[in-house]
């Protein structure tokens, strides 16, 4: 790790305010850990109240230049931040991994898909447009033009550290809005090197701010009550998501809530399972089950369970775990040791009502946050781990006879994120793809996130889209100039 132990020298553990890491708080810190360890990796410095409002001030003051900043200008620091993420893909990747903990191959993936965010924004900065038209009364000129909401605040998970990150900032900037990231405690650290690349790539100072805190209230509180900031955009847990919309109703905030899910993955009678069973492996197990838009619920035709089981179980099995900077580990730990208590509430209360564990069902002894890769076969509906988001390596299998009755299995959950459907029929595809309540619909494809689509739910799920032309909307103030003729 002596290569490790460079890279976190290198990385910046104080506020990042005003261009900088500050010192000013380092008398209050807190620990980052590795989760494969339980170790401390770096303590980072400990945002109060008076350190974020310090950072709106920052950022309210360079809000009018950087708005006005040439969308050019804006364009060239995204693409100049993307070839830094991704000259320095390995650091970024060897950190996500130590910080999080998931395999190393998943976050070289993270890297790519993360950075990808900043060069599509890069992209989509001199692209926004307005239009002009000419009432239809006769009687006028409509001028609508675009412009940025102003100060935003972001509040990141701690499962794709980067991406997460930058899913927010780079249409955030892109737009010319300035941003203050509130990252999450258990993963500042990507973060905090993300605001060091930025600077490295010529953002002014102020623009972007990176406050990390081990109370989140503390410093999301303050900052939504002051009339200065205009937006907050969230990536978390519905409670919380729920918290922060109440939260935003009194200075009336523009809010972009990405929350929880429970992605159905619904196999047909019909399907290639060869490709399902790939499928399923990359929608449940990718990050370590620990994605808002993970399998949660496998719904498979009665007709071909047994044999897709079989196979999934054999390839679950298969799976090596351990800490994810082994290169041979293709399963880390989870992030804490609660989460992992929380997986295994959730398989024991399955397993009590019914389920047959077909391979894995508990944790794993030994210093970090392990639990067996898992396959549930016969799971029983009324289980809360078909209510509850997993966030584990747990594959929970429940059965259908007819399409309808797949669609209702599906549907029957308040989230309405990614869903997943398996079948050769293009005719059956679409009539399920349009019958499913989710945001998103992966057809014959188990990993559907893509910078250029609009990632967001529906229902509980959420409000608004990111990436996609759709994302630098969410930044964006829409007005009405009244032209006489
Ligand atoms: P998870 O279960 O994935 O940790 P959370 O919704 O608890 O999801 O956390 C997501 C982000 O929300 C983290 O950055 C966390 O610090 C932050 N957070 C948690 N509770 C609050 C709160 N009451 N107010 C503001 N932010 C919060």
């Amino acid at each position: 790790m002596s290569n490790f132990d460079d890279l976190l020298a290198s990385v910046p553990t104080g506020l990042w305010i005003d261009g900088k890491p500050t010192d000013a708080a380092r008398s209050r810190t807190f620990a980052v850990e590795n989760p494969a360890t339980g170790d401390t990796l770096a303590e980072v410095a400990d945002a109060s109240a008076e350190d974020a409002l310090r950072a709106l001030d920052s950022a309210c003051r360079v809000q009018r230049e950087w708005a006005a900043t040439a969308p050019r200008q804006r364009a060239e620091i995204l693409r100049a931040a993307w070839q830094l993420v991704t000259d320095r893909a390995e650091d970024f990747a060897l950190l996500m991994t130590v910080e999080m903990g998931k395999a190393l191959a998943e976050s070289r993936s993270e890297v790519a898909y993360g950075a990808e965010f900043l060069r599509w924004f890069s992209e989509e900065a001199p692209r926004i447009q307005g239009r002009y038209t000419t009432a239809p009364s006769g009687n006028g000129r409509i001028l609508v033009t675009k412009s940025p909401v102003g100060p935003c605040l972001a509040i990141t998970p701690w499962n794709f550290p980067l991406a997460m990150g930058t899913r927010k900032i780079g249409p955030a900037l892109a737009a010319g809005c300035t941003m203050i990231v509130k990252p999450a405690e258990a993963t500042p650290l990507t973060m905090l090197l993300l605001a060091q690349v930025f600077a490295d790539a010529g953002l002014p100072e102020g623009v972007l701010s990176v406050v990390p805190t081990s109370d989140a209230a503390s410093v999301s509180g303050p900052l939504m009550e002051d009339p200065r900031l205009r937006k907050v955009t969230f990536t978390g847990s519905t409670a919380v998501g729920r918290k922060l919309i109440e939260q935003s109703a009194h200075q009336v905030l523009r809010v972009s809530m990405e929350l929880g899910g429970n992605a159905p993955f619904v196999v047909f009678d019909d399907a290639d399972l060869d490709a399902a069973v790939d499928g399923a492996m990359a929608a449940k197990m990718r990050n370590g089950g620990e994605a808002c838009t993970a399998a949660n619920r496998l719904i498979v035709a009665n007709a071909v369970r047994e044999e897709f089981t079989a196979r999934l179980t054999a390839r679950v099995a298969a799976m090596t775990v351990g800490p994810g900077y082994d290169e041979k580990n293709q399963i880390g730990p989870l992030i804490t040791a609660k989460q992992r208590s929380s997986v295994a509430e959730l398989v024991d209360d399955a397993v009590a009502a019914g389920a047959r564990v077909r391979t894995g069902g508990g944790p794993i002894d030994g210093p970090g946050y392990f639990y067996q890769p898992t396959v549930l076969d016969d799971v029983p509906v009324q289980s809360r781990i078909v209510a509850e988001e997993i966030f584990g390596p747990v594959a929970a299998i429940t059965g259908f006879d007819t399409e309808d009755q797949a669609i209702a299995a599906a549907n029957s959950t308040e989230f309405g994120l990614a869903a997943y459907i398996y079948t050769q029929s293009l005719d059956r595809s679409l009539r399920v793809a349009d019958a499913l309540e989710s945001g998103m619909v992966g057809v014959n494809r188990g990993v559907i996130s893509d910078p250029a689509a609009p990632f967001g739910g529906v229902k509980q799920s959420g409000l608004g889209s990111e990436g996609g032309t759709e994302g630098i909307e969410e930044y964006l103030e829409t007005k009405y100039v009244a032209l006489p003729l």
